[in-house]
């Protein structure tokens, strides 16, 4: 089935007083998709988000639902749903109560409500028994999954997420994750999400997208964006890489002083050209001899740090750069502080970044 444009932005923008905090942003989002928008702090998320669900106006653009203009059409009036952080439910109500709000609002029949707010419980996978349970006698995970719930009582053509698991503890935050992703599977439904958390991106999204200072940097899948990064900032946001200024004439000592390469390997690179080179730090093993690998760089051990399942290391190149490895726990270099290494690797592993304008 041909995939199907469900909202459309055309060149938003939204300035406060003289400071742009978004600049001509363009997004086509796909019916069912689960698109994630990540960034640091002060990167515009929320300010987007609020314009996506009309908490806000945008400056200057335009917001389409399946091609009817919405910008000017207030929140309570768009046919979306918000799930926020801080959940909005009512407290000294019960589970069923705050499910069924939207319904009764829209007139339906008490025997209708309490149908749906138990289909409801079911696909969040709370015990029919919570339906007469008050909100202050759930935990916090419970509280989260019927906020869930209500918002789907809405039953929205987009549910948008505003940093919806940002207060609860790590292990319930992992598990909601995945609840998440599942729950998108099972409704069908499309969601928005916003977070600065990475990780949680990664996990549930169909795709990200990146933002920097009121733009998109990048808009991909979660492996594109992380092994094709578009930009140094996305690289580098995406996790540990290691970077290198190349341009198309070096086709020898590539770069930084340190940087050894075979020669005539094809970077992509036209003569005049510069860009960055870039490999994560899985991809970077010891290598016996400078070519027998694409790239290659002496290092020193400076530290080890253990992160679980992984090693973590750093190298003092010979030019003062760093650069970080990682091993799984079986693979680890048998090494102290000091040791120098011969590092490499290869061009299939390793991706050019190309200098803009
Ligand atoms: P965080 O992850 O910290 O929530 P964010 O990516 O959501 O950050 P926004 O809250 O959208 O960022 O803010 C983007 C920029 O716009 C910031 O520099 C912020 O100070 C500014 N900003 C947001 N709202 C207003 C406002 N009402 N008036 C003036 N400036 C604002």
């Amino acid at each position: 089935m041909a995939a199907t444009t469900i909202l459309k932005l055309d060149g938003l923008s939204k300035n406060f007083g003289a400071f742009q905090a978004l600049r001509n942003i363009c997004l086509e989002i796909i019916e069912g998709e689960f698109l994630t928008i990540v960034g640091p702090s002060g990167s515009g998320k929320t300010t987007l988000i609020r314009l996506l669900v009309g908490m806000d106006q945008p400056t200057e653009g335009e917001i389409r639902l399946r091609g009817t203009r919405i910008e000017s059409t207030p929140a309570n009036k768009r046919p979306t749903c918000m799930v926020f952080q801080s959940l909005a439910l009512f407290p000294h109500r019960t589970v069923g109560q705050n499910i069924e709000f939207p319904l009764k609002i829209r007139g339906e029949p008490p025997a209708r409500r309490k149908e749906r707010a138990c289909e409801l419980l079911e696909l969040l996978r709370l015990p029919l028994e919570y339906y007469g349970k008050r909100i202050a006698q759930c935990s916090g995970g419970e509280q989260q999954r019927v906020a869930l719930a209500r918002a789907l009582a809405f039953d929205p053509e987009i549910l948008f997420f505003d940093e919806p698991l940002s207060a609860l503890d790590y292990r319930l935050r992992k598990a909601l994750e995945k609840e998440l992703k599942d729950l998108h599977e099972r409704t069908g439904k499309t969601f928005v999400y916003i977070t600065h958390s990475l990780e949680e991106a990664m996990v549930m999204s169909d795709r990200i997208a990146i933002m920097n200072a009121g733009r998109f940097e990048q808009i991909a899948t979660a492996d594109q964006i992380y092994a094709r990064p578009v930009s140094k900032f996305v690289a580098e946001f995406m996790g540990e890489v290691n970077l290198f200024d190349i341009s198309g004439t070096d086709r020898r000592g590539i770069g930084s002083g340190s940087l050894g390469s075979k020669d005539n390997l094809d970077l992509g690179l036209a003569g005049d050209e510069v860009g960055t080179l870039m490999v994560r730090p899985e991809f970077v093993r010891r290598v016996e001899g400078k070519g027998s690998s694409d790239f290659w760089v002496r290092g020193q051990l400076r530290a080890e740090y253990l992160l679980g399942s992984r090693l973590h290391y750093e190298f003092d190149c010979d030019d003062g750069t760093t650069l970080t490895v990682e091993k799984l726990r079986e693979d680890r270099f048998r090494c102290a502080p000091g040791d120098e290494f011969l590092l490499g690797w290869d061009l299939a592993n390793s991706h050019v970044i190309r200098s803009r304008g």
